[in-house]
């Protein structure tokens, strides 16, 4: 990837939160110049070397656990984290082949429809999945594309190629649930399945064993075991037992073109999909951003935020390495904090709520106190009332909220503080809660780089139903969840400095 194309990724992703250069930071005075992030991770990899895998990371999803005799590989089946390095499950697969002297695969199930993703999110995810298919190619690591959903096409895979054990990643989300149940029944009894939270830096399941409240209830709970979690990653080397086969070869351009997405919502120009990308935009955060967060992230005329979420969500770069990163490098201890506790507390209490709570995207699944509080207001008026397909275009009197949904249709990606704003909006202007919640999803999902993920249901949820936090003073329509409104946001921020960025892109 040339330089050109970094600093590209670099400077845009600043110039899409503020519309002018960042100004130079002294963290970035002191760091070698663009591009030492990548050298700097090798190297702490390759000291890490032989560091012991701490077995809580993986949970036991068949009844056997040794790997079928006289098979001829360990497949690590990709789903959510999709990098080389930096992921335990690779990890984790990449030792049980070398135990038993086998050839190490990767496979990933291109499914032809996922949620509301469209183009755009495919074209990030395959883009990244082609350097992930590049790298293993230089580490004797046997990639394959399986086309159509992991139930049809995974235990054929496993039986063709006479694989001997499975290991997958971990994700919350019903859709990929449904596809480990559909795999787990699939597979040969005599092949065990494995799977490893690689996503999350304390495993989902050992960091809670229920549903939590909210971030107060489950902070000390992560922080009491990230010493024993948030550790050094070994490198995945170059695979020692080559296969015999190899496999089928991929036509990556084919494979984006013949995609039956919905391909009106296109690729975004400020986002490097793959790890790469991933690594350059958080060395400009460390560099020149980081030093802003704890002041300045709720202002949206500011970059100070780290732009991560699209890399983090397709799994492309690993959220413990960030933190670890941001813990050694950040020069400023108030935001290093704040960062930690939107990276790891956040997120991981995002996981935590979707696989404790099977309706994490409705209504139903929010506190009693708030479905109560929503239906005593259901019948509130609610005016102006929009449809989704005039929030969609931008078309409220609210030039702010339009500005926000013009941000996320043209750049894949909305400013967090807006983000709750723009929620909590289309509760105002919807019917009932349910709709707000069901557009607020769509939209999200639709046009945001990093949507379809727990963080967006949680977001979601947090903004229209109350979830991880607390009831507030009672008023029309929002009963007792919590309210934001334009002055409020004009108290905070330039509303007008935003609002001209973005209502003159209107597409
Ligand atoms: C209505 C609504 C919808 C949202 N939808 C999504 C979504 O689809 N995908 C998504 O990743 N996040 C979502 N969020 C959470 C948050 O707004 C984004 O994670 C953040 O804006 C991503 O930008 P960033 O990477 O620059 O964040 P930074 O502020 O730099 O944070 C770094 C990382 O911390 C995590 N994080 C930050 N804020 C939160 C949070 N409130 N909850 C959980 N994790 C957090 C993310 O992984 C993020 O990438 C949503 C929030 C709301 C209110």
């Amino acid at each position: 990837i040339s330089s050109e194309r970094k600093r590209k990724a670099k400077g845009s992703a600043a110039e899409a939160s503020t519309g002018k250069k960042p100004k130079p930071s002294s963290a970035h005075q002191t760091e070698e110049a663009g591009g030492w992030l990548e050298a700097r991770v090798a190297t702490l990899r390759r000291q890490a070397r032989g560091f012991k895998f701490n077995h809580k990371r993986v949970s036991i999803l068949s009844d056997v656990q040794k790997i079928k005799q006289g098979s001829q590989g360990v497949v690590y089946w990709m789903s959510r984290d999709q990098r080389v390095q930096d992921n335990w499950a690779l990890i984790y697969a990449q030792q049980l082949a070398i135990e038993d002297k086998l050839p190490l695969h990767i496979c990933f199930c291109l499914v032809p429809h996922f949620l509301d993703a469209t183009f755009r999110h495919y074209a990030f995810m395959l883009k990244g999945l082609q350097e992930v298919a590049k790298e293993c190619s230089a580490l004797e690591i046997q990639f394959h594309l399986l086309h159509g959903s992991p139930g049809d096409t995974l235990p054929g895979f496993v039986k063709d190629w006479n694989l001997g054990a499975v290991v997958t990643d971990f994700c919350p989300l019903r859709e990929t649930l449904q596809w480990l149940d559909d795999v787990k029944k699939g597979l040969s009894s005599d092949v065990p399945f494995f799977q490893v939270d690689a996503h999350n830096i304390v495993p989902c399941w050992v960091a809670s064993n229920k549903q939590e409240y909210g971030a107060r209830t489950i902070r000390g709970k992560i922080t009491k075991l990230l010493p024993e979690f948030l550790t050094e990653l070994p490198a995945v080397d170059q695979h020692p037992h080559s296969s015999s086969k190899t496999p089928k070869p991929i036509d990556w351009e084919n494979t984006l073109s013949s995609l039956e997405v919905d391909r009106s919502v296109g690729e975004v120009d400020w986002a490097q999909p793959g790890t790469t990308g991933g690594f350059s935009m958080l060395e400009s955060f460390i560099d020149q951003r980081l030093q802003y967060f704890a002041t300045h992230r709720n202002n949206p005329n500011v970059a100070a935020l780290s732009q991560l979420s699209p890399w983090i969500h397709f799994g492309q770069i690993s959220a413990q390495r960030v933190v670890s990163l941001v813990q050694t490098h950040g020069k400023n201890r108030e935001a290093v904090a704040s960062f930690t506790e939107e990276l790891v507390v956040r997120r991981e209490l995002a996981d935590n709520f979707c696989f404790y709570n099977k309706k994490y995207d409705s209504v139903q699944g929010a506190y009693e106190w708030a479905q109560k509080t929503l239906q005593d207001h259901a019948g509130d008026c609610r005016k102006p009332l929009y449809t989704c397909e005039q929030l969609e275009q931008a078309q409220t009197y609210d030039k702010l909220w339009n500005a926000a949904q013009i941000q996320v249709v043209t750049e894949g990606k909305m400013h967090g503080f807006m983000r709750m704003y723009w929620a909590k909006k289309i509760l105002e202007w919807t019917a009932s809660p349910e709709q707000a919640l069901s557009i607020a999803i769509y939209l999200n999902d639709r046009y945001s780089l990093d949507g379809c993920d727990p963080n967006c249901y949680v977001g979601c949820m947090w903004s229209i139903c109350g979830i991880h936090d607390q009831g507030w003073r009672e008023r029309a329509v929002f009963g007792k969840v919590r309210y934001m409104n334009y002055e409020g946001c004009k108290r905070k921020f330039d509303v007008g400095q935003f609002e001209r960025k973005y209502c003159s892109k209107k597409p």
